[in-house]
């Protein structure tokens, strides 16, 4: 889609601090950090949200646990903890419509959420 911003990072068109590539999913910084460390995992396939999201993109959404998996050992908090967030709509605050997993970690975090 060509008036996505998340799109745009993935073809490189805007500057992001992209920390792994490959050709299903793109990990770069999130620009606002909520902890630590903060890394959003996305498709390069444009999928608005899991709404939208077709059987098939099944094989593409699991690699986010992929691309989370290797980008928090990565970031030194695999042994630690982290917490992986997919706002998805409205009244999660998806602002993004582009599916995206936060990856969120480097500190204790609040329990519960909510
Ligand atoms: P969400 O509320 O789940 O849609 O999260 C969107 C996330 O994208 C927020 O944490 C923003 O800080 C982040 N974000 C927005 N624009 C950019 C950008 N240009 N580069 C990196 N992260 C961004
Ligand atoms: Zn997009």
């Amino acid at each position: 889609m060509t008036d996505c911003l998340f799109c745009k990072i993935v073809k490189k068109e805007i500057p992001s601090e992209i920390v792994f590539q490959d050709e299903v999913i793109t990990v770069f910084k999130d620009i606002n950090p909520s902890a630590p460390v903060h890394l959003l995992v996305i498709p390069n396939k444009h999928i608005p949200s899991v709404r939208e999201m077709v059987d098939i993109d099944e094989i593409i959404l699991g690699k986010l646990f992929s691309g989370a998996k290797a980008a928090a050992e990565e970031a030194g908090i695999a042994e630690t903890g982290y917490r992986l967030i997919i706002n998805n709509g409205p009244d999660a605050h998806q602002e993004i419509p582009h599916i995206h997993m936060h990856v969120l970690g480097g500190a204790k975090m609040k329990h519960p959420m909510g």
